[in-house]
């Protein structure tokens, strides 16, 4: 197939996931720790840092060290288009600002 369109279904595919999308919208209210979310969601925490790892390597969220824990936000592009809720439109900015270094974007 020959594609006309640049390769935003790599992030879309690191999205494909109930935990993740969820963690998406926990800090689109605000920044949160693992702990915070995996409390929040129900969730254990070996799977909510791992689905937060894949997040931050497709540069969707980053973390900061607040004292002695590490606490996640989205990256500001990303959240900025997120409070529009379109996500469509969220993702070709992120793609936009992000693309290359993006998780399996090679
Ligand atoms: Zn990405």
């Amino acid at each position: 197939m020959k594609s006309v369109s640049t390769p935003y279904h790599y992030c879309f595919d690191v999205l494909g996931n109930p935990l993740r999308i969820s963690i998406i919208q926990l800090l689109k209210e605000k920044p949160r720790s693992v702990s915070e979310l995996s409390k929040q969601l129900d969730e254990e925490q070996s799977k909510v840092s791992h689905s937060l790892a894949a997040l931050k390597k497709c540069n969707f969220v980053e973390a900061k060290r607040d004292g002695k824990k590490l606490v996640y936000s989205l990256r500001e592009t990303f959240l900025k288009n997120m409070k529009g809720d379109n996500l469509f439109e969220a993702i070709e900015a992120h793609y936009k600002e992000h693309g290359p270094n993006c998780w399996r974007c090679e």
